[in-house]
């Protein structure tokens, strides 16, 4: 159907009489780190909630590695699907929030081998193994057996990533994955974000980081009210914004 990992043709979403999406088209090739930036409220949680089937539509098809994400076409009709093909799909996408989500009663090492044991159904010792080298890949091996509340956020949010990383996605998205820290903890989160995109993930990132955007960004995506303003290069977008709410936006953050 198509060679994007993930393409948005036309996304509309509404709640009540707000609508927060109208008419979203994004594509983005594997392998490619698309960065999503925009004022608060322009509709950035919602749509990545949309490519996660956390959202119904009102209008628009997205696929994700060739699947439509959260329908299946009978008789010409769209039908949501039934819960257990849609977490199949989830189970491709992996999603990291602005607040960690960790089980604050499991340890690190517990929380990263909670998806391939009890949605993969692997093994215990495969589980572990796994997690222990997905602990070691963001730099959190020597706290597997801490709980959440002995963590600072940093390695809180790099653990999130460990477990999204578990499910063996084909596509990560990221909500603002280090707006709720502290600055001096930044860093190593989005270092850990540089060595996914590195190693060929394919990934969203709602981002105010500019400076992530620029150096990782294959794709900069300016949302406002909605609509998808404008994209291009990092570079260009930052560089030489072509709309006027581009450019009013990118000076205040920049
Ligand atoms: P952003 O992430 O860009 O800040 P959001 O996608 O969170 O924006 O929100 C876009 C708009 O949708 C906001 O006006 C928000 O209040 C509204 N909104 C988001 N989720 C809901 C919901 N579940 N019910 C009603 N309104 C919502
Ligand atoms: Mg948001």
């Amino acid at each position: 159907m198509t060679s994007s990992m993930v393409r948005a043709l036309g996304v509309r979403k509404s709640f009540g009489d707000l609508e927060v999406l109208r008419g979203i088209d994004l594509d983005v090739a594997p392998g490619q780190v698309v960065c999503v930036v925009g004022p608060s409220g322009s509709g950035k949680s919602t749509f990545l909630r949309c490519l996660n089937h956390l959202e119904t539509l009102q209008a628009g098809r997205i696929w994700v590695d060739g699947d439509l994400v959260g329908y299946e076409e009978r008789n010409g009709q769209l039908h949501v699907l039934p819960e257990k093909r849609l977490r199949a799909q989830r189970a491709k996408i992996g999603m990291v929030f602005q607040r960690f989500h960790l089980f604050p009663h499991k340890t690190a090492l517990d929380n990263v081998m909670e998806g391939p044991s009890a949605v993969r159904g692997m093994s215990g010792a495969d589980a572990r193994e796994l997690a222990g080298d997905l602990l070691d890949r963001v730099g959190m091996s020597d706290r597997s057996h801490h709980y959440p509340a002995q963590l600072s956020g940093g390695q809180q949010q790099r653990v999130a990533i460990a477990r999204a990383l578990a499910m063996s996605p084909k596509v990560m998205l990221f909500d603002e994955p280090t707006s709720a820290l502290d600055p001096e903890l930044v860093g190593e989160v989005l270092g850990v974000m540089k060595d996914l995109a590195a190693d060929g993930m394919t990934m969203v990132v709602v981002t105010h980081e500019m400076g992530f955007a620029r150096e990782v960004g294959h794709d900069f995506v300016f949302m406002d009210d909605g609509v998808v303003v404008e994209r291009g290069t990092p570079a260009d977008v930052l560089g030489a914004p072509q709309h006027e709410r581009t450019a009013a936006f990118l000076s205040k953050v920049l």
